[in-house]
């Protein structure tokens, strides 16, 4: 076994890679790294042809920075996929790729320590535990000083993360109107893992997403409602591997489903749909849509991630912002950008904060329920937590 972990993908993948170069044209990070993915997997087989230790294959990733500027600032958009014949998957080269970097150390530790998500604590967890925001009544398939666990219930909610921790009542509001529209709910307040495969932590994410399932199985629920189009991605492959007979859908279409109407008028002016890079063949984006009651042809954004993918903002800071304001300069001024997945929501809701623009920004749940996100408070919360009372026990924690 050679000293890489993942040398069997960067083989498999150099193999399929015809050079053509689209995916290098779609991407402003590997136009930075001047390489194109097969580049990247050629790479990756490069750095360990000679070595004869970990020590040796560090140093020559380290004195790769195109290398280094390809693995660390890949969003896992996947603009880049639809412009390859080949097909080829950037998320499985770049995955692997994030795998080795993490166990040569080459991923510094302030980029994750927050946001292992299958511990005791992370980023959510903790603000959550200090902020009181807490859903073990709603969690009735396990046992707490509520209830007993339910193995009767029939569908699972799955807020994701940002959404249970910065928007608790809509979170509830939610809620309760999936258990209105069922026998029983119950709440699956579980993160999908995404951000421990960003760190290089592919197998912990893949673990997490099967503890999930564990819980679904034992809930007795045939369907998982998911507001993200990444945590539905990832339940429903590793539903898939798992052979578990449980349906995904997205909230968007469950609700569409059973008749659901929105509380709230449009607001006014142009609305503007801002496509998760999860949604890769616009089937949320389809759904939104219907269960707005907006012609599906409205203007919507397309273009790539929101900036909050793949961890980039904690190797390149300024490209969280950069990106966000791309995607959000499709939206003219007096429009309302309307997001599918709440990490996007937040992620413009944090730039809007800094660069303000005279737009909207609504996750696409706020226009059809009463409760809304208040970015104020989360970001006012988020920042005191570090110097308040808790400021030393997070440091501790996330050290
Ligand atoms: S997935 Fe997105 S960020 Fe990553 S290499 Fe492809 S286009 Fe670039
Ligand atoms: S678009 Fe596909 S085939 Fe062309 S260089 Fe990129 S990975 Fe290789």
């Amino acid at each position: 076994m050679g000293i890489l972990k993942c040398s069997d993908t960067y083989r498999s993948f150099s193999g399929t890679c015809t050079e053509c170069g689209h995916c290098k044209g779609a991407c402003t990070s590997l136009v930075a790294a001047d390489m194109t993915l097969g580049d990247i997997a050629k790479a990756m087989l490069e750095v360990e042809r000679g070595a004869e230790s970990e020590d040796d294959v560090r140093l020559n990733i380290a004195m790769n920075p195109q290398l280094v500027q390809a693995v660390r600032g890949c969003f896992f958009c996947t603009s880049c996929k639809n412009t390859c014949f080949a097909h080829n998957d950037v998320c499985d080269l770049i995955y692997h790729a994030r795998v080795d970097f993490q166990s040569l150390g080459l991923i510094e530790r302030e980029a994750w320590s927050s946001v292992l998500v299958d511990e005791e604590w992370d980023i959510f967890k903790a603000y959550r535990a200090i902020h009181g925001i807490g859903y073990v009544d709603l969690t009735r398939h396990i046992a707490n000083e509520h209830h007993e666990a339910s193995a009767d219930c029939d569908v699972a909610f799955m807020p994701g993360c940002s959404l249970a921790a910065y928007g608790p009542e809509l979170t509830r509001e939610i809620f309760e109107t999936i258990d209105g529209m069922c026998e029983k709910a119950t709440m699956l307040d579980s993160c999908c893992g995404s951000s421990l495969k960003s760190a290089g932590f592919f197998d912990r994410a893949e673990n997490l997403c099967q503890r999930n399932i564990d819980e679904l199985v034992q809930s007795g629920v045939s369907q998982l409602v998911c507001v993200c189009p990444g945590c539905a991605n990832d339940m429903a492959k590793a539903l898939s591997i798992r052979g578990a007979d449980i349906e995904v859908v997205s909230l968007a279409a469950f609700l569409s489903d059973h008749g659901f109407t929105a509380k709230r008028q449009a607001p006014e002016g142009n609305l503007y749909l801002s496509k998760s890079c999860q949604d890769r063949d616009g089937t949320y984006l389809r759904q939104t849509c219907e269960v707005l009651g907006i012609d599906p042809t409205t203007p919507s954004i397309f273009h790539g991630c929101c900036g909050a993918g793949g961890a980039v903002s904690a190797f390149q800071p300024d490209r969280q912002a950069q990106q966000a304001d791309s995607k959000m300069s499709f939206a003219p001024d007096g429009s309302t950008v309307i997001t599918m997945c709440p990490t996007c929501t937040y992620t413009y809701a944090y730039r809007l904060m800094s660069a303000p623009r005279d737009i909207q920004n609504k996750h696409y749940t706020e226009l059809m329920f009463e409760s809304q996100f208040d970015w104020n408070l989360v970001f006012y919360q988020l920042g005191s937590m570090w110097s308040g009372e808790y400021g030393a026990w997070l440091a501790s924690v996330f050290a």
